[in-house]
């Protein structure tokens, strides 16, 4: 279940990607012309591709990969399929009612169950669990945060309740570092498997891939691109590059590039899995901590642990993570399971989804005459919705009425110039790490 193919000039190690990638389909030889072109091959950019095509099976889609399909965020995430949207709950009822984010919430509920069943329905086996998921308290201080959050959730009616200490310790023995947590229905699933069966599904609803088609200019005006090998003139089109938006010109100062790491360990020993309940059905975690960390089990009885964020202009978009990283990575699963002390990582990357200063993502039209479309920036949260909101957008451009309500009115955008972005994310995220500083009882073990 291991593989490692090379990508643009670097080896990319992930455990996902199945062992013989499917054949790579080649950039386009010459000059061409479509009626929507799709920038970007993860799962915006499939989901998207593939309903236009079964809405308006004579439209000429074509998409164009930088790398080859899987290469990006969708490819390397964690593969926790969960609801949410936007930033916390409680600041969502502040800023813009409980009606709003009642209905964001439900959107981002509905978003996963559309994951499931375009799963199901495309007969994809990428080991699709509905496991749940747990926003976990590692300090007293987050479980007070997570109980004041669960009752919001529930004044809006909303199903996620708290796992109180002494259930924690019952459903998940072993975790002695979680005070409590919030619980949020969730699948977890391969999401290189998924990304490589959208794409013959796209495939073979003819809709034309290219891969190691990288678009280096985009002129909105004319719709035309230029791929490197050709150049291509499109009618209408969907940006859906996530991180690397400003690569294009496209929304410089709204969507911020954030590294995000990710390593898996070696197996557990039957030993280790005792001690900390581990099952394959377990549900994932996500720190309640301001810095984020997140981990699930794997398939094969290792553990994924994923977090330590970087502000990533200037970097490749995705690549091996360096040692230091993979060790503090490995602290943060200790302090989940302190049992894990030691746990060798066995392999680490990175990845770079598009997050935003409010935390919303960005579904907007590009000109005036909504013929060009930016799909994207998740804020980390990109597995539900971009499949949901790809199927929504390609509804909406073959003038169908979407049925969900979002994400068609979202919150504006604040920007903030790249000159001042480069000193001041890397600067708030620094501000995170520190306001998650975890000190052991004993006084034996740091996290930062
Ligand atoms: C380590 C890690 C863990 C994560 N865990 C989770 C999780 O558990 N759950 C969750 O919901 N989300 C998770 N995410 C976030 C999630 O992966 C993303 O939000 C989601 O995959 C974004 O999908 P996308 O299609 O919009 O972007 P991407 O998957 O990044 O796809 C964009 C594609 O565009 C291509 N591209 C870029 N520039 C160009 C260009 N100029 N021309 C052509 N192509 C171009 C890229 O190569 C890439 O393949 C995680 C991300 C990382 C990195």
């Amino acid at each position: 279940m291991s593989a490692r193919f090379a990508t643009e000039g670097h080896a990319l190690s992930t455990v996902w990607l199945p062992e013989s990638l499917d054949a790579e389909m080649a950039p386009p030889a010459s000059d061409m012309t479509c009626d929507v072109a799709v920038i970007g091959g993860g799962l915006s950019g499939l989901s998207t591709a593939l309903h236009l095509k079964r809405f308006e099976p004579k439209l000429d889609v074509a998409l164009f990969e930088a790398g080859r399909i899987g290469y990006g965020a969708s490819g390397l995430s964690s593969g926790q399929c969960a609801p949410r949207i936007g930033p916390s709950i409680e600041r969502q009822v502040k800023t813009l009612g409980e009606d709003f984010a009642r209905t964001a919430y439900l959107y981002s509920v509905d978003a996963m169950e559309y994951a499931g069943k375009l799963v199901r329905g495309l007969a994809i086996d990428c080991d699709c669990r509905p496991t749940g998921q747990w926003q976990v308290a590692l300090r007293e201080r987050d479980a007070g945060v997570l109980a004041r959050r669960a009752d919001v959730y529930r004044a809006l009616g909303l199903e996620v309740p708290l796992v109180a200490t002494e259930e924690v310790r019952r459903l998940m023995p072993g975790s002695g570092a979680i005070v409590n947590a919030l619980r949020y229905p969730a699948l977890q699933l391969n999401p290189g498997r998924l990304c490589i069966a959208m794409k013959r599904a796209a495939h073979d609803l003819g809709v034309r891939i290219f891969e190691r088609a990288r678009v280096t200019r985009f002129d909105i005006a004319s719709g035309k691109l230029d791929v490197g090998t050709a150049n291509v003139s499109a009618t209408r089109s969907v940006v859906t590059v996530d991180g690397m938006a400003a690569s294009l010109g496209i929304l410089r100062r709204h969507v911020l590039p954030i590294v995000v790491h990710a390593a898996v360990t070696t197996p557990l020993t039957p030993a280790q899995r005792d001690a900390i309940g581990w099952r394959p059905d377990s549900p994932g975690l996500f720190d309640a901590r301001p810095a984020f960390n997140f981990m699930r089990p794997m398939p094969e009885g290792s553990v994924l642990i994923g977090g330590e964020y970087r502000y990533g202009p200037g970097i490749a978009s995705t690549g091996g993570a360096d040692a230091t990283v993979a060790a503090r990575l490995a602290r943060q699963l200790q302090a989940f399971f302190p049992s894990l002390s030691g746990l060798p990582i066995a392999r680490s990357w990175y990845g770079t989804p598009g997050c935003t200063l409010n935390e919303w993502p960005i579904v907007t039209p590009l000109d005036d005459r909504s013929r060009h479309w930016h799909l994207g920036a998740w804020n980390g949260h990109g597995i539900a919705l971009s499949l949901a909101a790809g199927h929504d957008l390609a509804a909406h451009m073959t003038g169908l009425r979407p049925e969900r309500p979002l994400p068609w009115r979202l919150p504006r955008q604040p920007g903030i110039p790249a000159p001042l972005a480069r000193l001041a994310i890397p600067l708030y995220l620094a501000y995170l790490r520190h306001a998650s500083r975890l000190t052991h009882p004993k006084g034996t073990l740091k996290c930062s």
